[in-house]
């Protein structure tokens, strides 16, 4: 018979639902997770968390969690760099091994605008405390001497934003630290249970209404990445997020080839080798949008080709697994958090697109203190949906991993 510790069988708690809490939080992906965490750290535990499938199930148990703080704007390099320290210390303040790997990045540049790009990132990135420099073709081959520089060939490598900081983690360890520790302080996880409606009053959301009955909160976050915009609109709230898929895949287990995670938007792809030696592949989100979360042939068949232009040495490399999961992606490739004007209690938290994971640890800290002291903080603070009426974008497109298709 195999032996299941105790703790293993308790990771979070799960029972019937109150009549009230102090705040709901729909959605327990790793956003969701982690505003429940530091609420609870913070003494505010009279909070449940409900999610229409499994813990984790969204795009966070599917996420190739690549964590970096190279972007491009003056609003986004401040919000990944905090995230990212906050990674740094996020198994010991879990007490749980999220196999954070910090193994270092390299955004490839193939032309002059390329390297115009680059520099500006490389420049505003030093400015705002994040380490990250332009390298050489010959400091690029020290670092991953197995790369093609494609001297000769069309787009050739000819420098590369290097951001030591930047690595990865293991998705499900930040869920499942998140939710034990949530769970421990006192917060109420219930998985498989759909939120369909809302309990409102005037201008005021006062509760949800799901499949195990109403319940109602003082305070209502939707966390909910993909579905933020279906979640939304049973309010009659129109948020402009559309929904896209982003495929991945892994080959068999190699021997150490990669040492860093590699990306080239240009080419489009994104590649790096786990510690079981797997090489995680990825590139830009489908060219259309949908809710199916099927892998296509399409998909292997373009991520294969773009890696191969970078990684030649995987021709023979079989394929393990390819999966896909939904990306909730706003026009400026930023988040959407802070509260909703006429939608008193409410507060969002999504437009987490391609880039969301690593931004978890900051963003469930900052929804916090905004649910605890009735303000926005400073650093989500141009985040706010009504930037989009505002016209104050945030642009962090030409930061992303992998430009997309469309
Ligand atoms: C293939 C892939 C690779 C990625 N790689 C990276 C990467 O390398 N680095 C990075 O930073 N980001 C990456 N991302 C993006 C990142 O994974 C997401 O942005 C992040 O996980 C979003 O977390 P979340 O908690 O907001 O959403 P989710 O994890 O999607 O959680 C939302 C939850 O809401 C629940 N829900 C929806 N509607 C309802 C409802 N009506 N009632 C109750 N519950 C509901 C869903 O079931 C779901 O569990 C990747 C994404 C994909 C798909």
């Amino acid at each position: 018979m195999r032996f299941i510790s105790p703790e293993i069988k308790n990771m979070w708690s799960s029972s019937q639902p109150n009549d009230k809490y102090d705040v709901i939080i729909i959605g327990a992906g790793v956003h969701g997770l982690s505003t429940a965490y530091y609420l609870a750290r913070n003494g505010i535990n009279n909070v449940a968390v409900f999610d229409k499938g499994y813990v984790g199930g969204g795009a966070s148990a599917r996420s190739t969690a690549i964590i970096r703080a190279n972007y491009l704007t003056a609003e986004g390099i401040p919000f990944f760099r905090e995230s990212l320290k906050l990674y740094e210390d996020l198994s010991k303040e879990l007490s749980f091994n999220i196999l954070f790997n910090q193994m270092g990045r390299l955004d490839l540049g193939h032309s002059e605008s390329d390297i115009f790009n680059l520099n500006l990132r490389s420049e505003f990135n030093q400015a705002l405390g994040v380490e990250s420099k332009i390298i050489s073709p010959e400091e690029i081959l020290e670092i991953e001497p197995k790369l093609d520089l494609r001297i000769g060939k069309p787009h050739p490598v000819i420098a590369a934003l290097y951001h030591p900081p930047a690595g990865t983690a293991r998705h499900d360890a930040v869920v499942w630290g998140y939710a034990r520790e949530a769970s421990k302080l006192g917060v109420k996880i219930f998985p498989f249970t759909e939120v369909n409606g809302f309990v409102l009053s005037g201008q005021r959301v006062q509760g949800v209404k799901t499949t195990k009955g109403q319940i109602l909160a003082d305070n209502i976050v939707s966390a909910t990445a993909a579905w933020s915009s279906s979640v939304m609109s049973l309010m009659d709230i129109t948020l402009p997020i559309s929904t896209y898929p982003l495929q991945a895949m892994v080959t068999e287990p190699l021997k150490p080839i990669l040492s860093a995670t590699i990306s080239s938007p240009k080419l489009h792809a994104y590649a790096y080798q786990t510690d079981r030696g797997e090489i995680v592949i990825g590139g830009p989100v489908d060219p259309y949008s949908t809710f199916s979360q099927k892998s296509t042939l399409f998909m292997l068949e373009e991520l294969s080709t773009f890696v191969l232009e970078l990684l030649p040495c995987l021709r023979d490399a079989n394929i393990l697994r390819q999966w896909t999961g939904l990306c909730d992606m706003t026009p400026d490739y930023a988040p959407v958090m802070g509260f909703v004007e006429g939608a008193k209690g409410l507060i969002l938290n999504c437009g987490w697109g391609t880039w969301g994971f690593k931004a978890a640890p900051i963003s469930g800290k900052t929804t916090a203190e905004l649910i605890m002291n009735h303000k926005v903080p400073d650093l989500i603070k141009p985040f706010s949906l009504s930037r989009f009426e505002d016209g104050e974008l945030v642009n962090e497109k030409a930061s992303a991993t992998a430009a997309a298709l469309h």
